[in-house]
């Protein structure tokens, strides 16, 4: 039977070896974010992609990353945790918050407090940081969901639930009052509901994913002409080779190739010229692009909700127009890859 203290000295040698590799993994990341090669496998994060590739758990991914990109502005850190001076849970408390001005402060705190210590500090310091955000199913179709707030927070809080309590004649609970307040805001905020309430509206819910070419607007069909088809078909393989299941949906976000104001005619009172399209999206085709993308990147793989854009697939620059088949959702980071890989 192998004695106590042979499994002692091997467990000993296995920590050491975790502790290497993972001061090795922290290395690795700011060289790998850097080749952003993630966004071709379908992840939109670096912290996307230590997940769903390395297999971290959410805790570690959330510590390495602090820490590799804090350490590029403050390589003490990167020292201090290499030095065994400061252990990865403490050196992941402060890479938040550490700055070049505050790092006599707060690297000798980390090397010396225990994690709850080091946290309290950290509290008193950065009362807004006092709560960490979380969501935990406690039961079936329950959640406990927690995050810190201000003052005035509250007080619109309780002014919210005061008016809901008249309305629901009984006492609103918090839970009452969000709801209410997200409704709210989705209804008027949410691209996929305003689009299906358009096409409610007007009857012309279309079949999702399907391009109607039969229906092109004007707009579209003046950037169309010149075997357009033929240059797109051409775009969309490109894409498709690199990135995957893109084009194949539209869908609105907070910002498109297009600016967020529609140029005016240079021609006012007039017929606008074919050629002259406005390089605002037309609202009823983000609304057919939103109906069909669900507001979702649509890079293979990914399907992120996040700082989601409007793309062109045939650029505006090269004559791509608005119509439905020219335009899909993608991400910010999955947005910036393909306009990398279109420019290369
Ligand atoms: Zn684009
Ligand atoms: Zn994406």
């Amino acid at each position: 039977m192998t004695s106590f203290e042979a499994l002692r000295q091997q467990g000993i040698r296995l920590c050491d070896d975790l502790r290497r590799n993972e001061k090795a993994i922290i290395a690795l990341l700011v060289p790998i974010e850097k080749t952003k090669g993630y966004l071709d496998l379908g992840y939109s994060s670096l912290y996307a992609f230590c997940i769903g590739d390395f297999k971290l758990s959410d805790y570690q991914a959330c510590n390495f990353i602090a820490i590799a990109r804090k350490s590029e502005s403050v390589p003490e850190l990167k020292l201090a945790v290499e030095q065994d001076q400061i252990t990865l849970t403490n050196a992941g408390k402060i890479a938040p918050l550490l700055t070049q001005e505050n790092k006599e402060l707060w690297l000798p705190k980390a090397a010396e407090l225990p994690k709850a210590k080091l946290e309290m500090e950290i509290k008193k310091a950065f009362p807004e940081k006092a709560v960490r955000e979380t969501i935990r199913p406690v039961a079936e179709n329950r959640l406990e969901i927690k995050f810190g707030a201000s003052a005035e927070f509250q007080r619109k809080l309780a002014r919210t639930k005061e008016i809901l309590s008249n309305q629901l004649r009984k006492s609103a609970s918090h839970e009452e009052a969000f709801e209410i307040l997200m409704d709210f805001f989705l209804k008027a905020k949410d691209p996929v509901q305003r689009a299906e309430r358009a096409f409610a509206k007007k009857a012309l819910l279309p079949c999702p994913g399907r391009v109607n070419s039969q229906k092109r607007t004007s707009l579209e069909a003046g950037a169309s002409d010149k075997n357009s088809q033929e240059d797109l078909r051409e775009l969309f393989n490109l894409q498709r080779s690199r990135f995957g299941r893109f084009p194949g949906s539209l869908s609105p976000g907070r910002r498109s190739d297009s600016p967020a104001k529609a140029s005016k005619s240079p021609y006012p009172g007039r017929v606008t010229p074919s050629r002259i399209i406005p390089r605002t999206i037309p609202r009823k085709i983000l609304h057919e692009v939103n109906q069909r993308d669900r507001g979702a990147c649509q890079h293979k793989n990914c399907g992120q909700k996040h700082w989601t854009e409007v793309h062109h697939i045939k650029p505006w620059g090269l004559g791509g127009g608005h119509s439905l088949e020219n335009l899909t959702t993608l991400c910010s980071a999955h947005h910036a890859s393909v306009h990398r890989v279109l420019k290369s």
